[in-house]
């Protein structure tokens, strides 16, 4: 184990939970070409641990292994299926910490905000496997005597998962759990920079009892190859995957040749609007909730900040003071509250996304610089007085940026938040009962936090409309994903 960073080894309790081969077929194998990946601290740019750079080869064997294990899987009972991944939810929660320490060291986000996401990705796991048992069928009205008509819900067969580094932990458990719950078996690729904490689920799943072959992760340098494997493969029937709407419609493309089914959360733009009849201090809470949490890494952060004009003086009074209070530094160090951007090409793109805003019009009212900590750290930022005509308009900042411009009226806003090809989420604060009828159900989007800026748990659906993607993750609505609906006629039954 001299390959791994002692800043996280000895920080661990179960030391075995740091894997660096992929998994395949329950064995634990190293990639085939025998390339290695390297996996970097955001926090310090440390080399933490190498990966395989796996490449079609080992996805192939994912697949096939996947393919192998399908049918017992899919034999079991959903009850038997639920002992296997509740043994799964509450190893997670037993590993909470460590499963934490590999999640911050690879990705940055403060340790409490980590562990924080172990235990809510748990979350799906468990519900997940509780909602397996209630995958109903349905017995229909004949419409002919001597017939009787019955649905059968089914597994779909071998999922593919592609996740992202945001989430490291909670992506994967959001689209394993309905899966396996369902009867699915899995192969997955999680992001490059994030491979650890994949793996720790994997030592994790094998520790609970699920069966060989039926999870399967294949880590990469390059993602290209796993990725055609996965949407070109005829045993594939599913892909579930999360990520840039780039990539998204790139892998949608791939699939169409084999028909696979998708499920696809993309990027987002998100509204967040401030009524002039708000509660401000509770408005400015909400936003810093939904905009700096995970350094503004995720896809449903408020990226458009909408303030009615009598207002915006204080309530940018309101957010600048308690931004100014964030406290910035390495994922590991006590009292951090935002981390670093997770690459250095996250971090000029935020720093030119600014630099682009202020040029054309933008007020710096804190922040706007890299941060003096150096590395992969930036200030957080709130811009005023923000042109529609900027690049941050459009383009997701996944950055610690709020950028804000005033508006008028609730007919000129509603136009002006719709105006994007984006449709994931949208936030609103009104303390008017109308009001937040009319905009929740005028806002073109799958998800809305009114009055909240927190929107995510396992017992809603999550997802998104237009170019935000297909189907949703989470509650009764996120097990349909993975599951077919098959029609049975039975004739000749006299009566
Ligand atoms: P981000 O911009 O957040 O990194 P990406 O869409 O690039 O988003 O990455 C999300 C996931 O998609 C990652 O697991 C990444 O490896 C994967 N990915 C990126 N490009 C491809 C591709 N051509 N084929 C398959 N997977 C890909």
């Amino acid at each position: 184990m001299n390959d791994i960073a002692t800043a996280i080894w000895e920080r661990l309790t179960d030391k075995a939970l740091l894997k660096t081969r992929n998994l395949i077929g329950g064995q634990w194998r190293a990639a085939l070409g025998g390339g290695l990946h390297p996996v970097t601290n955001p926090s310090d740019g440390s080399v933490l641990a190498h990966v395989g750079a796996s490449g079609a080869d080992d996805a192939c064997a994912a697949v096939a292994a996947a393919h192998a294990a399908g049918p017992a899987w899919a034999a079991l009972t959903a009850k038997e299926r639920d002992a296997i991944l509740k043994a799964w939810h509450r190893l997670i929660v037993e590993h909470r910490n460590d499963l934490g320490v590999i999640l911050a060291a690879e990705q940055g986000k403060p340790l409490a905000e980590a562990v924080g996401e172990v235990v809510y990705g748990a979350g799906f796991v468990e519900w997940f496997a509780e909602e397996g048992k209630r995958a109903y069928g349905d017995v229909l009205p004949s419409h002919a005597r001597g017939k009787r008509l019955v649905v059968l819900k089914q597994p779909v067969g071998v999922t593919a998962l592609i996740t992202p580094w945001n989430f490291p932990s909670a992506m994967i458990t959001r689209k394993a759990g309905p899966a396996l719950a369902a009867g699915c078996t899995v192969v997955l690729k999680p992001a490059e920079d994030t491979p650890l904490s994949a793996l720790a689920l994997g030592e994790l799943a094998l520790r609970a009892g699920v069966p060989p072959g039926v999870l399967n992760i294949v880590t990469c340098a390059n993602p290209a190859p796993i990725g055609e494997v996965f949407t070109g493969h005829r045993l594939v029937r599913k892909l579930s995957f999360t990520g840039s709407t780039r990539v998204g419609k790139l892998l949608m493309a791939q699939c169409a040749g084999t028909v696979k089914k998708v499920s696809l959360e993309l990027g987002g733009n998100a509204a967040f609007i401030v009524f002039d009849d708000a509660d401000l201090d509770a408005a400015a809470a909400g936003l810093m909730a939904c905009k700096f949490r995970n350094t503004g890494q995720t896809c449903i952060s408020a990226n458009r900040i909408f303030v009615q004009q009598g207002v915006m003086p204080a309530f940018i009074e309101r957010l600048a003071a308690a931004v100014r209070r964030l406290v910035v530094g390495d994922a590991l160090e006590a009292g951090t509250q935002q981390g670093p951007l997770i690459n250095d090409a996250a971090l000029q793109k935020v720093s030119s996304l600014v630099r682009d805003a202020v040029e054309r019009g933008a007020n710096v009212v804190v922040g706007g610089e890299m941060h003096a900590r150096g590395g992969l750290y930036y200030q957080p930022t709130v811009l005023s007085g923000v042109s529609d005509q900027s690049r941050l308009w459009h383009e997701e900042i996944f950055g610690p940026v709020a950028a804000i411009r005033s508006f008028v009226d609730e007919e000129e806003v509603i136009v002006l938040a719709n105006d994007t090809p984006y449709g994931l989420a949208g936030y609103f604060y009104s303390r008017d009962v109308g009001r937040a009828w009319r905009v929740a159900e005028e806002l073109d989007v799958g998800i809305v936090g009114v009055n909240e800026g927190f929107v995510s748990t396992e017992l809603a659906p999550f997802g998104g409309v237009k170019e935000s993607g297909i189907g949703r993750e989470g509650s009764k609505y996120g097990l349909e994903d993975y599951m077919e609906t098959k029609y049975v006629c039975f004739g000749g039954l006299g009566r």
